[in-house]
């Protein structure tokens, strides 16, 4: 009887499983499919794999966490090798009488089993631990019943699953020999030794366990397409297809394709197929919030919170309703941005956040049409003040264990407001109109461009075309004075070294950057040809570039269009004249210096030791490093166009100076124009200039010039300031 009830249960389990996930996964694909933005990312199958070896077997970036990157390689490594334990249930299952346990060999297989089995029950406990008793920062906003259940969920199916061999153990059934290759089960099967090995009673709890253990392996499989923990079955596959494109750059649409008929995304399929699949792929973990700049310094922006509304909105999507009571009220409480995910909070309006200066009634209008009809993506689900509390640095995608990519979609989200509906805040338009007719964001004259060089000697590539590099300036350092230090230091540096350079004077316009960051792409575009075009004329080859913005936008942006240079930072310059001896630093700087890791050079194009190595060469000069530094380092608040807009208190620039005074140094040294102005800001603003200076590694370097060279860059730098 048992032999043929035994597969028809199976059949039926199997059968019932594979067509409730059909229902759900043929929605979800569908949903994915329908995005329209192409986005191919089936190439180089090779660097796709080597990722999934790294993030995904190596568990890499998780493993950044020691705590939580432990419990989950536990369960990860767990749930692979107990693959092969369900495997050998369902053939067990079908083919009544055979036990895998019985082969011949089998032993280590079982050992593995037993080991992995009661590992991943570790890692389960370890992370109900974690979620119900030190309850991090980061899991706040998450769905932590979803999580509990999930984690219950699979706790139950391990134990059923170990009970399953303890209680066959018990019966004496396998060769005793495989018993010992099973030692955790061994030892739980003395639990049922009371009822004795022939025991009726035993053999039923044998069946109990085996079936419960695959009923819930399969009604696993089929909820985990109805939860917010999909990421169980996406993460690997959103792996495979990360980006493989620059780093630091951001796709180019072509705006002057015939079927464009919108701007930027606002809504789901204006995204990408793969930005669906990030959606679905979100573990919740909060990573990325706790680096997030805006999210610390309590502003709007929670790039945890983004993915998941943009993936709630999704599965509301997919449901055909709009339910507001759905989406999670936010509060500010002690300067952080919490969430409360059931319910709401006294006085809270259901919606997204809800910021100190929007009143809930404001916040209750952007979430209109609630419990039923579409609610609009951005403005309802996604407030616009989200979007622009971003400063693109970049943390949030470093951070995140499953390759996650939020800044395009920010980016997607801002090109709508920009190009379709004019709404940005007004000192983001002044930049742009800066950048459109003056070619620079601060909307000075550009015939005043060079006016910072007349006095220094310096060549203009229009009279030496043949120079061997273009010192491509930056708006900053032809325009803002305090950046002017960096040009007049660089280019002491230059000459003292002997370099063969040129700048293009008027000829130079803004690269386009903060345009693209901002969200007008056009505007970009357009000054990205210009610049291409007017590279191209001189036959440049080799660009200095200091600005990590310009450096980036040369180095991962122009090749789309056509612009191929050797872009050199000028960190990775000064660093190489000093170790051929082109230049030597002898006048010493007895002071304890900290580095800031600008994004842009650091995040964005992995630049980390050449600033740090040029400081350590500086006679008497002592370096320390902030709490967070290098891939961790937090940003100075100008990125992502955010250099020309208001931010409310507290900003993102005080805590930065403030964490560098802790490290007690007596300076800061910058790589980076815009975090050279947010960190003079910054100091003066909190008062704290007789404890902190700051400078560009340029100006450290050019005042530590061996003499005679020396005397001329302190006064050249004086002159500048
Ligand atoms: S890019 Fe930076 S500021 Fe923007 S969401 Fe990510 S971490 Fe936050
Ligand atoms: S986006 Fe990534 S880092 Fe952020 S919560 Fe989701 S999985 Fe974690």
């Amino acid at each position: 009887m048992t032999a043929v009830l035994s597969p028809i249960a199976l059949v039926l389990l199997l059968g019932g499983a594979v067509y409730l996930s059909t229902i759900r996964w043929r929605k979800l694909v569908g949903l994915m499919l329908s995005a329209e933005r192409p986005d191919p990312r089936f190439d180089h199958i090779g660097r796709r794999l080597k990722a999934l070896g790294v993030y995904v077997l190596a568990q890499a970036r998780l493993l950044r966490w020691p705590y939580a990157g432990i419990m989950h390689a536990l369960i990860f490594w767990g749930f692979v090798v107990l693959l092969t334990a369900i495997l050998q249930a369902m053939v067990e299952a079908l083919w009544v009488g055979f036990h895998f346990d019985d082969v011949p060999g089998s032993g280590a297989i079982a050992f593995l089993q037993d080991l992995f089995c009661t590992l991943a029950l570790t890692g389960v406990v370890m992370a109900l631990i974690n979620r119900l008793i030190v309850r991090p920062v980061r899991f706040r906003g998450s769905h932590t019943r979803d999580a509990v259940l999930i984690l219950a969920w699979i706790g139950t199916l391990l134990s059923a699953m170990q009970l399953n061999y303890a209680t066959r153990i018990a019966q004496g059934s396998p060769p005793e020999a495989v018993a010992t290759w099973r030692p955790f089960a061994s030892a739980l099967s003395r639990l049922f030794d009371p009822l004795g090995a022939d025991s009726r009673s035993l053999e039923v709890l044998h069946g109990v366990f085996f079936w419960a253990h695959l009923a819930l392996v399969l009604g696993f499989l089929v909820y985990l397409g109805f939860s917010k923990h999909l990421h169980i079955i996406t993460s690997t596959p959103n792996v495979f297809l990360l980006n493989l494109g620059p780093k630091g750059g951001l796709p180019t649409p072509d705006f002057e394709a015939p079927d464009v008929e919108h701007f930027g995304a606002s809504r789901l399929e204006h995204f990408s197929w793969k930005d669906v699949l990030d959606l679905y792929t979100c573990t919740e973990c909060g990573r990325c919030q706790t680096h997030c700049p805006a999210f610390n310094t309590g502003k709007p922006l929670s790039p945890k919170t983004l993915i998941t509304d943009l993936r709630d909105h999704a599965y509301e999507t997919l449901a055909g309703g709009y339910a507001a009571t759905t989406h999670r009220a936010h509060q500010v409480e002690g300067g952080m941005w919490v969430t409360e995910e059931d319910g709401h909070g006294e006085g809270a309006v259901p919606g997204h956040f809800q910021p100190s200066w929007l009143s809930p009634d404001q916040v209750a209008a952007a979430v209109t049409n609630a419990g039923g009809e579409e609610r609009p993506l951005i403005g309802g689900t996604i407030l616009d003040e989200t979007l622009w509390s971003c400063t693109t640095c970049g943390a949030c995608m470093d951070q995140c264990p499953v390759l996650i990519e939020h800044v395009p979609k920010i980016l997607d989200m801002r090109r709508h407001l920009v190009l379709e509906e004019s709404r940005m805040p007004k000192q983001a338009e002044q930049a742009l109109r800066g950048i459109e007719n003056q070619a620079n964001p601060y909307g000075l004259s550009q015939q005043t461009r060079a006016d910072w060089a007349k006095q220094l000697g310096v060549s203009f590539v229009k009279d030496r075309p043949d120079a061997e590099y273009l010192y491509w300036v930056g708006c900053a350092a032809s325009f803002d004075d305090r950046a002017k230090t960096i040009g007049t230091a660089l280019v002491t540096i230059l000459q003292a070294a002997g370099v063969d350079f040129a700048i293009l004077g008027t000829e130079e316009r803004c690269t386009g950057d903060p345009a693209r960051r901002i969200g007008n792409e056009y505007l970009f575009q357009e000054r990205a040809k210009e610049n291409v075009e007017t590279l191209t004329k001189y036959g440049v080859k080799k660009v200095i570039a200091p600005c990590p913005h310009c450096f980036n936008t040369f180095t991962n942006e122009y090749p789309s269009f056509g612009g191929h240079y050797q872009v050199i930072h000028h960190s990775q310059l000064i660093r190489d004249l000093l170790e051929s001896g082109r230049i030597t630093l002898t006048h010493p700087l007895d002071e304890t210096v900290t580095y800031h890791d600008s994004c842009y050079l650091g995040r964005w194009n992995d630049i980390f030791a050449p600033p740090r190595d040029i400081l350590e060469r500086i006679p008497g000069l002592k370096l320390v490093e902030m709490a967070r530094s290098r891939s961790e380092g937090m940003c100075c608040g100008a990125g992502g166009g955010r250099m020309w807009m208001e931010e409310g208190q507290p900003r993102v620039n005080h805590r930065r100076v403030k964490q560098a005074v802790e490290t007690e140094a007596s300076r800061v040294a910058t790589a980076c124009p815009f975090c050279l102005s947010m960190f003079d800001e910054g100091i003066s603003s909190e008062s704290l200039g007789d404890r902190l200076q700051v400078d560009d590694i340029s100006v450290y370097v050019a005042a530590a010039l061996a003499r005679p060279e020396r005397e001329e860059t302190v006064a050249a730098v004086e002159d500048a300031s």
